[in-house]
């Protein structure tokens, strides 16, 4: 039996790439203190079977753990322990997909949603803020969607501003965001206004924020219009998609011992990445005759996840 375990843990450590919604890097996920061996014989303490599907075990969790917050991991693999629920409703906001139970996460991801939704209310045309995707009730993989949202520390923000903020729960499973882009990307279309642009500053001004995934035509669009004060342009980082939301990745919690940090972006506005990003789109380069085949991903087990992962699972 400790061999078997033991030669669970020893599957540990395996990297993936990219995610579709967010770019979560798994650098630095080795630094999250757990070696496979305790991970391996903690979920068989919690009576966990380490080789179950993670996806399908936090994708069941209907609520939050009765525990203190905490996010485990890394963005692209972990939990959150303690997590609560963004308010359906509030006076600037609204959750949007009600059906899919994603409006949980760390509080200080809720506050932060709370506190920029205040800062889109006072755009002409906003309302406030439509919020989609944040993390399941105890993070963790999900059965469909996105491969980060794991630790309770991304939201994804709708670009269709609210007009109003009394939609019922129907509506939010059938209104659709609207796309920004044009030219898959490499600009942004007519829908773009000066305010999206605030928005997105005010959330890469928030000391909260480690950075902000959106379509590149996008983040050039803002690299040509922003006046005076750059800096906050760095958190703004091209990405696939993107472009019906952004969003929005907070850094570790202080005192957040079991979170890992992705590595934050290189010095400088980034707008000369975004433009050669641009030109890509526009002109995309002849594939890498010697680019090395992708590697074949696998399913998270649970015994991928951080050792606390269990207990986040077991909690009440
Ligand atoms: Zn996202």
């Amino acid at each position: 039996m400790v061999r078997k375990l033991f030669s669970i843990g020893l599957t540990l450590g395996l990297s993936l790439g990219l995610a579709a919604c967010g770019g979560g890097s798994d650098r630095g996920a080795d630094a999250a203190k757990d070696t496979g061996v305790s991970a391996a014989l903690t979920f068989a303490a919690a009576n966990f079977d380490p080789n179950a599907i993670a996806k399908q075990l936090f994708g069941a969790m209907k609520a939050g753990s009765a525990q203190p917050p905490a996010p485990y991991g890394s963005y692209a693999k972990g939990c959150v322990a303690g997590a609560v629920q963004l308010p359906e409703t509030g006076p600037t906001w609204q959750a949007m997909r009600l059906s899919r139970n994603r409006n949980w996460a760390h509080p200080e991801t809720v506050a932060f949603v709370q506190r920029l939704s205040r800062a889109a209310a006072a755009q002409p045309g906003w309302k406030g803020l439509y919020i989609g995707d944040m993390s399941q009730p105890r993070g963790g993989p999900m059965l469909t969607g996105h491969r980060s949202h794991q630790i309770g520390l991304d939201a994804d923000i709708w670009m269709l501003p609210p007009a109003r903020l009394n939609l019922s729960a129907a509506e939010r499973e059938n209104i659709s965001s609207i796309s920004m882009r044009r030219a898959n990307g490499a600009y942004v279309n007519d829908k773009w206004t000066p305010q999206h642009m605030a928005v997105l500053k005010a959330a890469a001004s928030d000391p909260a924020v480690a950075r902000i995934f959106v379509f590149a035509g996008a983040k050039v669009q803002m690299c040509k219009d922003a006046t005076g004060d750059r800096s906050w342009l760095n958190k703004i980082r091209p990405w696939y998609g993107h472009h019906y939301h952004f969003h929005v990745r907070l850094l570790c919690p202080k005192g957040a011992s079991g979170c890992v940090n992705q590595a934050p972006p290189p010095p400088g506005d980034g707008c000369a990445e975004a433009e050669t990003w641009v030109r890509n789109i526009l002109n995309p380069p002849p594939p890498d005759p010697d680019a090395p085949p992708p590697k074949p991903r696998r399913e998270y087990v649970l015994a991928d996840l951080p050792s606390q992962c269990a207990s986040v699972l077991s909690s009440q």
